[in-house]
């Protein structure tokens, strides 16, 4: 894993997982092995039943389960410094570990913002002693996200910014995020780009389309997303400088991409699981859980935004995790905070509802979920010999009620409370150490 990734000490697993079927489309394996994990290494990929059980390793008997490697979430929300009531750095990777994760990027929409190699500095310390799973931290483009003047990006770079992004809030001005991308090609680093025209967006609280009008709520057009990754775009393709677009909703948007790509631009993008799973039609309801920013949008844009994944303009899956406190959702649709929880869910609803039903193939699927990192030249884990152990250990099979045990996060405003998923994430070794076990899940620790 990279060394600017920051988390605590932990013991080096070892480990026998037998006879699970294993799942990595980029080693094309995908049938059963035992996965054999030495002093947190990938140390032997046998078959299913010939490993030896080395002493003091723990055997888990994984016979029917899966075997896949760990996921990477590009955008996820720490909330440290300063909202700490929401999440924590011990929260927040306990759920991601939870959902399979071994690497987080944590977003600078913090306060004060992570604009400064100080403030940098403190939470990649306290990173240290508090995340369970590797974290990487993105800066913000501008000071203050003010929008206007540049944070000192080679500064924080050197300072281990693993990227750059104002995410939160797009960057309207397109001088400015020009000035950025030609700092971006000398200091390295990817911009992610949280894309809206504040014009456009205004006071709008949910997707503008049907149901928005029913429901007489002001509302957010696809073109405010679309047509700003068109401008970001070409100005990434003029400076040769390199983009990553968060959080895709419209299906102009996955066009946008595809054209831009198709021209040569430097970009990459991200989905979220519910973006991909659902539509406006669930905020009739009126309930907060299903209000973010960019709002779930209609049903031609999820399919959309399915197909941008299968065909690889959607480069990966990203939870955009946005931890919240009760008091902030529970007033009505109108003055709640937007954003939902995703990081323990993640892999069990794009199961449940796009891989069981024959949308979308589970290696695709764990394709895209271990890609995340890959923007932020974080690479993708590979279960092979020498590699260092980032793997989910899952039941496909398990039946669970989201939120029925609870969550890892601090904070319960899931999209998902109170669906049935099918998939579970029994166990995660992320960097080598074990970092989640679900709590279920009966160890098998050689007797
Ligand atoms: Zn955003
Ligand atoms: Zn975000």
């Amino acid at each position: 894993m990279s060394p600017v990734l920051a988390s605590r000490a932990a013991d080096p697993a070892d480990l026998v997982i037998r006879g699970a079927r294993v799942v990595d489309p980029r080693a094309e394996i995908g049938e059963p092995r035992d996965v054999v994990v030495r002093g947190g290494e990938i140390a032997e990929l046998a078959g299913a039943g010939e490993a030896p059980n080395p002493e003091g390793a723990e055997v888990v008997e994984a016979e029917g389960m899966l075997v896949t490697p760990a996921f990477v979430d590009p955008h996820v929300h720490l909330r440290v410094p300063g909202q700490e009531h929401k999440e924590d750095l011990e929260t927040g990777t306990r759920a991601a570990a939870a959902g399979g994760y071994c690497a987080v990027v944590a977003m600078a929409n913090t306060s004060p913002p992570i604009d400064s190699a100080s403030v940098l500095g403190s939470v990649r310390e306290l990173a240290e002693q508090e995340a369970a799973i590797p974290t990487g931290f993105v800066a913000t483009v501008s000071r203050g996200m003010a929008g206007e003047e540049l944070t000192e990006m080679a500064e924080l770079r050197d300072a281990g910014a693993v990227g750059f992004s104002d995410d939160g809030l797009p960057i309207a001005n397109a001088r400015v995020l020009r000035r950025a991308l030609q700092y971006q090609r000398l200091a390295g680093g990817v911009i992610a780009l949280h894309e809206e025209d504040p014009d456009l967006s205004r006071d709008g609280v949910m997707h503008e389309g049907e149901v928005s009008a029913l429901l007489g709520l002001a509302g957010i057009p696809g073109s405010s997303e679309a047509t700003m990754i068109a401008r970001d775009c070409a100005l990434a393709l003029d400076e040769g400088a390199r983009v990553h677009v968060q959080h895709l909703s419209a299906r102009a948007s996955v066009e946008a991409i595809a054209a831009a790509k198709e021209a040569g631009a430097q970009v990459t993008c991200e989905a979220t699981p519910h973006h991909l799973v659902l539509t406006d039609e669930e905020v009739r309801s009126l309930d907060a859980r299903f209000k973010m920013n960019p709002p779930l949008r209609a049903e031609d844009d999820r399919l959309a935004l399915i197909e941008g994944l299968r065909d690889g303009t959607i480069d990966c899956v990203a939870t955009d995790h946005a931890p919240h406190a009760l008091e902030e959702k529970e007033v009505p649709f109108e003055q709640a905070a937007m954003g939902v929880t995703g990081l323990e869910t993640a892999f069990a609803v794009l199961h449940t509802e796009l891989v069981l039903p024959g949308t979308l193939p589970l290696e695709l699927v764990v394709e895209r979920m271990t890609a995340g990192g890959e923007p932020f030249g974080i690479p993708a884990p590979r279960i092979e010999p020498g590699a260092p152990a980032n793997l989910a250990l899952i039941d496909s099979d398990q039946e669970w009620t989201v939120g029925a045990e609870g969550y890892e996060s601090r904070s319960e405003n899931s999209c998902f409370a109170g669906r049935e998923l099918t998939g579970r994430v029994l166990m995660t070794v992320a960097a080598g150490a074990v970092a989640y076990r679900q709590r279920s899940f009966a160890m098998g620790v050689a007797e």
